[in-house]
């Protein structure tokens, strides 16, 4: 096992102690020791081969036998006995937003609720309410909490459904009897959770291919099983809808199964005032008997250009103004995940984040990035470990001494994601901050204030002289909880009027600003930045989740600012900096 790996464990392994009512010393000795690990600058293979792990501040002797043993054979069955222990009930209930697991034990012991149904049926009751240390308002927040989970449990993040889909799609290629395949639907579109995943497969021989989908590892039962038709469940609870068609059928059928309901009935109706007839199965004049009449189609380009349209990329199918802007010929050049030169927006070790500042350039170089801005929590944020005055002013010197030693190519801006406090204002001093060579300023507390009182702390934040960018816009976490309420158009006017960036935050439970927001911001003047708030050098990846929303809200390379190289980016964001000084 790797050192994040081993973190994880410790770290789960101090949950469960404390679903447990451990003693608290020993439920902190975990998390210190995940903690510790993540911070090593040196090699875990290194300090374990020269015996140097006990070395380590915060890692105690039971510790340090421990994680040799999950780094040499990544299992130990004291982490197995104690997850056997417990309760899977209990376990669930860390899913509901609010419910650590000091509060789960607290319920357990003083109501004997040990799983969701229990703790609803609390809820119905009025008896969390009465409970010492939660009240009413924590109880409306549980019950809420239960209600999005059935609401959200059927649909599935755009992210974790490719995890399905791709191995599916690849599957399908490698069969000899497809002759063309792909996914189609809500999740072509890019939409940010889906409720199930389609593939269109042309071929004239879909027996053979019918068995093999429905004999797929992983699934649960077969829900349907036809001669070209068939669905299955996975595990996640995910389904999955195959459908063969005649090979001379797959462009009209991926149109068909791709497009929103909105932009196939306009579709539909563009064909008939051609006189023409739009369907899953072809293209045909209105009074023509059947399709083999019809026109044919070598691509999903062939039918646009059928009607006079030019090419619409999938992302853009919602039926919201894409086909009059494609009868001028005037679809953009989407932004792709190519022009992306570098990523703002990022955690270390400093605050909450899981790798080093040097691991995170080495990760950020390996991307082959021209440059990468960290950005770590403030103080406010304390449950995250943000940087005082005087951290941050360390930091800001190691950044500097990173770039000196030119160890790597890449190269590291300085920044820091800056609470907006409450009444508006930043929670570090301006002088610091206007050294940093950017600042994200983000909303992490006080979510619950009216609308109003929100959309003014907002737009203060975005009039301070050191804001470069503001961070998630709505604090959303999808299909976990609903952002705060704000009124985003005076927000996205407020950062136009003050030369200030909305990021698009690519974290995939996030995607915040919302990508129907996009294209009308855009179109006023304002820019983004496609930020991967990464706390792990894995989290990079999510910069592909952000692409696909920047795409699904029209954004091209002139409205994302880190498709600007080094020299670019660093004249942008100092050119913000002088003329406030002025
Ligand atoms: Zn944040
Ligand atoms: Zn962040």
């Amino acid at each position: 096992m790797t050192k994040r790996e081993i973190a994880d464990v410790l770290k789960e392994i101090a949950t469960l102690l404390e679903l447990k009512g451990e003693n608290p010393f020993k439920i902190r000795a975990y998390s210190n020791g995940a903690r510790a690990l993540e911070s090593l600058e040196e090699d875990l293979d290194v300090l374990i081969g020269e015996s140097r792990l006990s070395d380590v501040p915060g890692l105690g002797k039971a510790l340090v036998e421990k994680i040799e043993t999950l780094h040499e054979t990544g299992s130990l069955e004291f982490y197995d006995n104690l997850k056997e222990s417990i309760d899977d009930g209990l376990v669930s209930m860390l899913e509901i937003p609010g419910l650590g697991a000091k509060k789960i034990k607290t319920l357990h012991d003083s109501l004997e609720i040990s799983s969701i149904e229990e703790l609803q049926q609390a809820c119905e009751e009025g008896k969390i309410a009465e409970l010492k240390g939660f009240g009413k308002k924590s109880e409306d927040k549980i019950a809420e909490g239960i209600r999005n989970r059935e609401a959200y449990g059927k649909r599935h993040l755009w992210w974790e459904a490719r995890e399905v889909a791709q191995p599916i799609l690849d599957g399908l290629l490698a069969l000899p009897q497809v002759e063309m395949a792909s996914h189609a639907g809500s999740f072509r579109r890019k939409r940010e959770h889906v409720g199930d995943l389609d593939f269109i497969v042309g071929s004239t021989d879909p027996g053979p291919i019918m068995d093999w989908f429905v004999a797929q590892d992983q699934i649960k039962e077969t829900t349907a099983k036809g001669d070209t038709k068939a669905s299955v469940r996975f595990d996640s609870g995910l389904q999955a809808d195959l459908r063969v068609v005649p090979p001379k059928q797959f462009y009209f059928a991926l149109h068909h199964f791709t497009g929103s309901k909105d932009h196939n009935v306009e579709m539909r109706q563009r064909a008939l005032e051609r006189g023409l007839s739009l369907s899953e199965w072809g293209l045909k004049p209105v009074e023509a008997e059947s399709f083999e009449e019809g026109i044919s189609a070598q691509s999903e380009s062939d039918i646009f250009e059928a009607l006079d349209l030019s090419f619409v990329p999938p992302e853009l199918r919602e039926g919201r103004g894409e086909i009059d802007v494609a009868e001028n010929g005037l679809i953009p050049n989407l932004v792709e995940i190519e022009n992306i030169k570098g990523v703002f927006h990022n955690h270390t070790t400093a605050s909450d984040g899981r790798a080093t500042l040097a691991e995170m350039t080495a990760a950020a170089q390996d991307y082959g990035w021209e440059y990468w801005g960290v950005a770590d929590h403030s103080k406010a944020s304390f449950q995250a470990n943000g940087l005082d005055e005087g951290r941050l002013e360390a930091q800001i010197e190691s950044v500097k001494a990173l770039n000196e030693s030119r160890e790597f190519s890449t190269f590291v801006f300085s920044g820091v994601e800056c609470d907006i406090l409450p009444d508006g204002s930043l929670d570090l001093d301006q002088d610091l901050l206007m050294r940093l060579d950017y600042v994200v300023s983000s909303v992490h507390s006080s979510f619950s204030q009216p609308v109003d009182e929100m959309t003014a702390r907002l737009i203060k934040a975005i009039e301070h002289p050191a804001t470069t960018m503001l961070g998630h816009l709505t604090g959303r976490l999808l299909l976990k909880r609903d952002g705060y309420e704000v009124d985003a158009r005076k927000v996205i006017d407020a950062a136009i009027a003050n030369d200030v960036i909305i990021e698009l935050n690519a974290n995939p439970y996030r995607l915040d600003m919302d990508w129907r927001l996009w294209k009308s911001a855009a179109d006023k003047g304002l820019l983004t930045s496609i930020n991967p708030d990464a706390h792990a050098p894995e989290h990079f990846a999510f910069l592909e989740a952000g692409i696909n929303v920047a795409r699904k809200g029209w954004l091209t390379v002139e409205n994302v600012i880190n498709t600007l190289p080094l020299v670019g980016v660093k004249e942008a964001l100092a050119r913000k900096r002088s003329h406030l000084s002025e």
